[in-house]
């Protein structure tokens, strides 16, 4: 492990690369490693971009990166895919178009797959950003799916977070229901060369009226065509002056006391759980009262309490 921190403090890709692997397997020396590389983060703007499947977020996190590249600033991607888990990784490689950016110094591309439960991913991917963060990035986006818990979860391990949406009909009510609403710093309508996109922003705007009251509370609504790289540095802009506000407002730094409080009572349960189960049997003796209540002698509750009684005495 220690000729893999001074290869990573030497800025070393591949020792990157490996950490995030065992960030992303859970594996033991994960904490570790983490735990000595921590000092080192905090420096990194966090970015989570997110919204539903095909509105062009690959493409449009890609022209970001190209563009920040060309201004100098470097860029950490992490893609994360909670689908790959059932289709076994086959899309991974096509998530992030990036093109040749991709293996220049200052840009470094991740996908990130589920292994085990979506809270682990959650978890995983915010350790694989600390980790790009302690490496050195500028700025770290992190791109989700919009499909559910996974992305709100995700949307807490950033500084602020980008809502992807495209022009077509129920896009902005689907992402209304899957909770994106509450959750955007900024959205951005893409593919704005197809109809609709003019439609869509104002009802966007529409919408903010209603519902922030305060002006300048109100996120912006940009629209881009990354394919034609189209409003990206516009895009930029908003991105910059959201942070820069957020910053002065004590916003992002509230954001993560509540991340670092949310990590440290991740860990302390995580370590609680290690091994708790084959504590004094505990798994066999669960068992066994389960029968008893099955035959009348005792509750849930009262079997529940006996078994803690015993682990805590
Ligand atoms: P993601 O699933 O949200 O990451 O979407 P992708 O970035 O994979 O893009 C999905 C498809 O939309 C691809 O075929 C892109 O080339 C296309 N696309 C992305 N941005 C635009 C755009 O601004 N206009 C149009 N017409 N197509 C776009």
């Amino acid at each position: 492990m220690e000729e893999l921190l001074a290869r990573f403090l030497k800025r070393d890709r591949a020792a990157l690369a490996k950490m995030i692997s065992l960030v992303e397997d859970r594996a033991p020396e994960s904490t570790a490693v983490l735990d000595r590389l921590y000092p080192k983060t905090g420096n990194a703007l966090k970015i989570g971009v997110t919204g539903p499947p095909g509105v062009g977020k690959s493409t449009l996190v890609g022209c970001l990166a190209a563009e920040l590249h060309k201004r100098g600033t470097t860029v950490g991607i992490i893609a994360v895919d909670p689908t790959s888990a059932f289709s076994g990784g086959a899309i991974l490689g096509d998530r992030v178009r990036m093109g040749d950016i991709a293996s220049s110094d200052g840009v470094f591309v991740r996908s990130m797959a589920t292994r085990g439960s979506m809270g682990g991913l959650a978890i995983a991917t915010q350790d694989a950003a600390e980790l790009m963060d302690a490496y050195g990035f500028d700025w770290v986006f992190l791109e989700t799916v919009g499909v559910g818990q996974l992305e709100l979860d995700v949307a807490d391990s950033t500084d602020i977070t980008l809502v992807v949406l495209m022009p077509s009909s129920g896009d902005s009510v689907q992402a209304m229901k899957a909770g994106l609403m509450e959750i955007g710093d900024i959205f951005v309508v893409n593919k704005a060369d197809r109809q609709g996109a003019e439609l869509m922003m104002d009802d966007l705007s529409m919408m903010f009226e209603l519902t922030v009251s305060d002006e300048a509370d109100r996120p912006p609504v940009v629209k881009t065509v990354a394919t034609k790289n189209e409003g990206v540095g516009y895009l930029l802009g908003s991105i910059q002056q959201i942070a820069d506000a957020l910053t002065a407002n004590g916003t992002i730094a509230g954001r993560r006391k509540e991340r670092i409080r949310k990590r440290i009572a991740a860990i302390v349960e995580e370590e609680m759980l290690r091994g708790f189960w084959e504590r004094k049997d505990l798994g066999s003796r669960v068992e066994h009262v389960t029968d008893e209540v099955l035959e009348g002698h005792t509750t849930p509750f009262a079997a529940a309490r006996r078994i803690l009684e015993d682990v805590r005495g």
